[in-house]
């Protein structure tokens, strides 16, 4: 537990999911001293211990190639062709050498000599590996009992990063203008004690995830309000792409469900998307069926849903499963039956739900943006692998090899050097009087920013909705603005901040891109 208000470290990683756990480890390896926080409660929580479906290696009859060309038709075309080759050349040999031999995790198996493959939409070979269908909360929950074991990393949970340290901006000398920008560190909430702490360090690593919780249907978790976005764009480092939200074209449909999603292993095991009426569809909309990749599959439920006036369509596995289903989906299985719904009998109504930010701060091969001393890896980055599409499961994969891949390039090129003393840098401002915080408030915030960003700048966009949104938010920006600057300090109000500014930002890229690619789809 952090006790100083002000700390240093010679990295502070923002995050602890896949990506920033495998920066984490890499550093601790070496010897650096390494503070991680996370807003979270517990350690574990992130995306990363929710993703089911698996993770992208190479299966039999598979090549570096054959990944890459996948990854790319996927994408539309627009992907980083350096990004995509770093995965498709690196990505097996860490999974092999991080995940399977320093983690052990328990990949399933179809027999001892070999990995249990799986196959997902998009994917031209069987090549997901995967801990059945917790493949996230297995992976999660090992990197952070490693990382446990190192003397040199600090675990911080419930702790929250308000802003990010840049120089000159948070400088009181005026000297410091005329030099480059850099980042040197964060300012960080405690949630518990409500005081900010000044957390300096000569590399700062963002790995905050993603943004799916600003819309008002997710697979994501609630926390998922894209602060690193927020953050950077505020820190002045470049963001590229935030038009392209993935939306995942099957979260289970229940009332009480929050937020449940069904892993595309499901149809890639066999399962058919089905009207309410019994039919399939997806014939009708894509060569692939009901393997197409995921914005087909999004757009054909979107119109089915519409054109039959419904709230949902159906998965059925029950019908075409030729394996015990409990067995091969089990939290899948438990999780429909705590709601009534038996997957072995029945099929699933499911619905879209905004999944994946294919766009983010921009970084190289390396993990480094455009603002010196800040390095930003997985969902929060966007090195242009997905390019307008992510292909299934290549995420965790991303988070793993930009994760390491950052701290390989910090450890080669460390220098503590910084352009700053302690001293120089303003202490977080606290108003003279706190105004207390209403919670109907913040909630009606945030209805707000979900409803306006799914109706207007969802699956589905048109020129007049997008600027509406616009014109919507921006107004809401200005209320939380003032809102934010009298209001006690609360992790709250924080995440409203950096959610409207991210919800503008998605728009405001949505409006600059008349062109229909991807995951972006705007009707003339
Ligand atoms: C339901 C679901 C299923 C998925 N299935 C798959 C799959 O099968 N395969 C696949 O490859 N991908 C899958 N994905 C996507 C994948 O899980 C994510 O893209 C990936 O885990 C992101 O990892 P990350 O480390 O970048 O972020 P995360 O795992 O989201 O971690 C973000 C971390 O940042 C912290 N944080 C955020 N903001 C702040 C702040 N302001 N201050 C301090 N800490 C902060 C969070 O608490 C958390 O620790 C799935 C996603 C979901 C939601």
């Amino acid at each position: 537990m952090v006790e100083d208000k002000t700390l240093k470290t010679d990295m502070l990683v923002i995050g602890c999911g896949i990506a920033g756990a495998s920066a984490a480890l890499e550093a601790a390896k070496s010897g650096l001293k390494v503070i991680v926080i996370t807003k979270a409660a517990k350690l574990e929580e992130s995306n990363t211990f929710y993703a089911q479906g698996g993770i992208v290696s190479l299966g039999e009859d598979d090549y570096p190639e054959l990944l890459k060309d996948d990854i790319i038709k996927t994408g539309d075309g627009i992907n980083n062709p350096q990004a995509v080759e770093v995965l498709a050349s690196e990505g097996k040999e860490m999974v092999e050498k991080i995940l399977m031999k320093e983690l052990n995790i328990p990949f399933a198996r179809s027999s001892p000599d070999s990995l249990d493959y799986a196959q997902e939409a998009g994917h031209s070979r069987r090549r997901i590996i995967h801990v059945k269908d917790t493949t996230g909360q297995t992976i999660e929950e090992r990197f952070i009992a490693t990382l446990k074991k190192y003397p040199n990393v600090t675990l911080v949970s419930n702790h929250t990063a308000v802003d990010l340290l840049t120089v000159p901006h948070h400088s009181k000398n005026p000297i410091a203008y005329y030099r480059p920008p850099q980042c040197i560190g964060a300012y960080v909430l405690d949630n518990q004690t409500r005081k900010v702490k000044t957390i300096f360090a000569p590399y700062t690593i963002l790995a905050t995830g993603g943004c799916g919780a600003v819309f008002l249907y997710t697979s994501n978790p609630q926390d998922s309000i894209g602060a690193g976005y927020a953050m950077a764009h505020r820190a002045g480092a470049r963001i590229v792409n935030m038009e392209y939200i993935q939306f995942h074209p099957t979260s289970l449909y229940h009332r009480d469900a929050d937020s449940f999603l069904i892993s595309e292993t499901v149809r890639g095991e066999g399962a058919r998307l089905k009207t309410k009426e019994g039919k399939t569809f997806m014939e009708r909309y894509s060569d692939k069926g009901d393997l197409a990749p995921r914005d087909e599959v999004t757009r054909a439920i979107y119109e089915e849903m519409v054109n039959t006036n419904s709230n949902y369509v159906l998965l059925d596995i029950a019908s075409y499963a030729k394996f015990e289903i409990p067995k091969r989906f089990p939290n899948i299985y438990r999780t429909c039956l705590k709601y009534g719904i038996d997957i072995t009998k029945e099929p699933i109504p499911v619905v879209p739900a905004a999944h994946y930010c294919c766009g983010g701060v921009l970084a190289d091969e390396w993990g480094r943006t455009t603002l010196k001393g800040l390095y930003v890896i997985g969902e929060v980055s966007c090195t242009g692998l997905h390019g307008a599409n992510r292909l299934a499961s290549t995420s965790l994969l991303e988070g793993l090899v930009w994760g390491t891949r950052a701290s390989k390039h910090i450890v080669s090129h460390y220098d503590p050097a910084t352009p700053y003393k302690a001293s120089e840098i303003h202490k977080w401002y606290y108003p003279e009087k706190e105004e207390e915080i209403d919670p109907a408030l913040i909630n009606q915030d945030w209805l707000t920013i979900r409803s306006t960003l799914w109706n207007y700048a969802g699956i589905i966009r048109t020129k007049k909705r997008l600027e509406r949104a616009r014109a919507d938010l921006d107004y809401l920006r200005h209320r939380i603005e003032k809102f934010y600057k009298e209001a006690e300090m609360d992790p709250k109000i924080v995440g409203l901040k950096h959610g409207i500014q991210v919800a503008l930002m998605i728009t405001h890229a949505a409006i600059s891109n008349p062109v229909s690619r991807g995951a972006h789809f705007v009707k003339e």
